[in-house]
């Protein structure tokens, strides 16, 4: 048998979280799930569950986290010559680092155990993450800080072609919203990380105005223009897109992220949840994510609060939509616990029993 074992009460098995009783998870050395036993009795009480997936974060601005002014737009919080733009372009080398691991931390706290970070400022934004741990294609173990089963998919924002092109060796491609870009650069860029087999993430219609621009110079929305021109694996918040947009990401199967926390912060209107559900949206194409960390330090239990309320779900789907990327590719159903994936739960302490999905989402919100 493998190198380690895991017992647990409960856990939460397979792509269709089906919830077992007294088990025993096997690894091998490399970590990855070699068996499933079910044993006699587990004497903890603990719940196994893969961990929350934050679809879309920028761990780089922790240390702003309510140290923001209150009543400020979108512009003024995230825009350029913003708070937040002020703070990044000032901070130093030390505490940019902190604040990515600071960020990783609380991840694990909140039973996160994979996300993707869009971290800004070219090779310097993603210099902490280099120098601190190996890479192991475009996921991240935090080994040199013990930091185990915490997954983390890196978008880096090239500043230039150069850029890009050191870039992609490592990381994804995070594209800000495409507004900011000479159309050619953006069509290179995604080049450049297509060539290296990199995933690109891109923000869509966040802001109304910007978008209403977009729609006015080409035809179409950044998001219908992203979706056809760039080859996204995920396109994050779509929360002003129409109903037709929706329609045409799920005919072309292609995955959101929805920050409603983040877009209720910054006073941008939230997702259309009774759109999404009037065109039978499928809920593995949406994803949670927290955005920027001065608004959420790496926290998805938010969002499932939030989702709850607006949108009509059943437990089982809000704990795939909460835990389960299965339909991004580069993460594709690597989350699940399952023999022949690698181990990337986490435990939940429970006080209960636990006999159906709704148990489990009342211990995991507790
Ligand atoms: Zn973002």
């Amino acid at each position: 048998m493998g190198s380690r074992t895991f017992d647990a009460k409960y856990a939460l098995i397979g792509e269709d979280l089906i919830i077992k009783e007294n088990v025993r998870i096997h690894l091998n050395q490399n970590n990855k799930i070699i068996d499933i036993e079910e044993i006699n009795n587990v004497n903890n009480n603990s719940l196994l569950i893969p961990g929350f997936f934050n679809s879309h974060c920028h761990s780089g601005d922790f240390g702003l986290y309510n140290k923001f002014p209150s009543g400020l737009n979108l512009a003024q919080l995230v825009g350029d010559n913003s708070v937040k733009s002020n703070y990044l372009n000032t901070m130093t080398y030390n505490e940019l680092s902190d604040n990515i691991f600071k960020f990783a931390k609380n991840g694990i706290k909140n039973f996160i155990t994979l996300y993707c970070d869009f971290r800004e400022g070219g090779i310097i934004g993603t210099q902490p993450y280099l120098d601190s741990a190996n890479i192991n294609l475009i996921n991240f173990n935090f080994k040199q800080l013990n930091i185990e089963n915490i997954n983390v998919t890196i978008l880096s924002r090239p500043e230039s072609l150069e850029e890009a092109k050191i870039l992609s060796n490592n990381f994804g491609l995070g594209i800000r919203d495409i507004y900011y870009y000479p159309i050619d650069d953006l069509i290179e860029f995604v080049n450049i990380y297509a060539t290296n087999n990199k995933p690109i993430q891109i923000h869509v219609s966040e802001d109304l105005e910007k978008r209403n621009a977009w729609l006015n110079d080409t035809g179409e929305t950044d998001l219908i223009w992203a979706a056809k021109n760039l080859s996204p694996e995920l396109l994050i918040h779509t929360n002003h897109a129409e109903q037709y947009e929706y329609q045409f990401l799920k005919e072309q199967n292609l995955p959101i992220s929805i920050c409603a926390s983040s877009n209720n912060i910054t006073k941008t209107k939230e997702i259309d949840w009774q759109g999404l559900q009037e065109i039978d949206f499928p809920t593995k194409l949406i994803n949670l994510g927290s955005d920027n960390a001065m608004f959420s330090q790496n926290e998805i239990r938010n969002e499932i609060k939030n989702i709850q309320l607006k949108f009509n779900l059943d437990s089982t789907d809000l704990l795939k939509i909460s835990m389960l990327p299965d339909k991004i590719p580069s993460l594709n159903l690597v989350h699940n616990i399952e023999i022949g994936k690698f181990f990337r739960g986490t435990f939940v302490n429970v006080k209960k029993s636990i006999t159906n999905h709704n148990d489990v989402i009342s211990h995991i919100l507790d």
